[in-house]
């Protein structure tokens, strides 16, 4: 069993035996602070009783009181079931895919980070799938805090024309092929400060119109035309430190819009540094999760 499964496994259980397992809370550190008794008083708890109901993007959340001092505990209980209308495939029996929309849905989507199965246990959400939201008219697309994505497959934002930004969770490690190609709307790209991402496909944001990317330093691969025609592109913040990182990117042809070349790019690259930084150079950080110029 994963980590995620186990967890999510935990969850669907206590939520069948409701206020039955409460201990188990504490091992896991999972279902918020209950352990908040003085030395002078030792809560008396209710049983466990619905707070709020899972909403479209807010997990659902359970309550206790104590009877003698009226304080309130509270644990997650649900997750937030992402847009409805999303469809979904199982992987391997234990993942979820994202792999399309239900006609006439809106243009704002949520992708949550589980999804219950048959049996009522959450998997988790791994993959966008291929052609996902291929030439669908989405406006706002957004990730759960706790995102399980690790793939945002080949084609699945293809032309989804109002696409104007996008914050790509931490947990995504590959970006497929002509992944966002043509959103030509799309003008920034933040990845999570903690981001895994490891390849950007072929074509990935070909004709977009990216004034301003992230480039986690995690990334390993930069295939070919991953940034062709984005004539737009003024800023990449590069998440390593130094041009000797950035040097060991495998980077394919066709990439330089955000390349070396100052005849073929208008781009400024940025190199992260945390604190402020200690020679001349173009440097950025995140504040607030935005990257910004030091
Ligand atoms: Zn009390």
């Amino acid at each position: 069993m994963t980590k995620t499964k186990i967890i999510a496994t935990v969850l669907a259980s206590v939520v069948i035996l409701c206020g039955g397992v409460i201990g188990l809370g504490f091992g896991l550190g999972w279902f918020g602070d209950d352990d908040d008794n003085t030395p002078q008083h030792t809560h008396i708890w209710s049983e466990w009783v619905v707070k709020t109901e899972a909403t479209v993007t807010e997990n659902g959340l359970e309550k206790r009181t104590c009877t003698d001092c009226g304080h309130e505990a509270t644990r997650t209980a649900a997750y937030a079931t992402g847009t409805v209308g999303l469809k979904y495939s199982l992987i391997n029996d234990n993942e979820y895919a994202v792999t399309g929309v239900t006609v006439g849905m809106g243009g704002i989507v949520h992708i949550p980070a589980y999804r219950k199965n048959e049996q009522g246990e959450y998997l988790p959400v791994t993959e966008i799938a291929y052609q996902a939201f291929y030439f669908y008219g989405m406006s706002v697309v957004t990730f759960a805090a706790d995102s399980q994505i690790t793939t945002i497959g080949d084609e699945a934002f293809y032309e989804s024309g109002s696409i104007t930004s996008i914050i790509i969770p931490s947990s995504v490690k590959t970006i497929g092929r002509d992944a966002f190609n043509q959103c030509t709307n799309l003008k920034s790209v933040i990845f999570a400060e903690d981001s895994n991402l490891e390849t950007i496909g072929e074509a990935a944001f070909r004709g977009t119109g990216i004034t301003s990317i992230v480039i986690p330093s995690s990334v390993k691969t930069i295939e070919r035309i991953a940034f062709v025609n984005v004539t737009t592109i003024e800023a990449v913040y590069y998440g390593g430190a130094t041009k000797d990182d950035w040097d060991n990117i495998a980077m394919a042809i066709g990439n330089d819009r955000i390349g070396d070349d100052p005849s073929r790019t208008n781009a400024v690259r940025y190199y992260y540094s945390a604190t402020t930084p200690a020679t001349d150079g173009n440097f950025w950080r995140y504040v607030d999760g935005v990257p910004t110029i030091w």
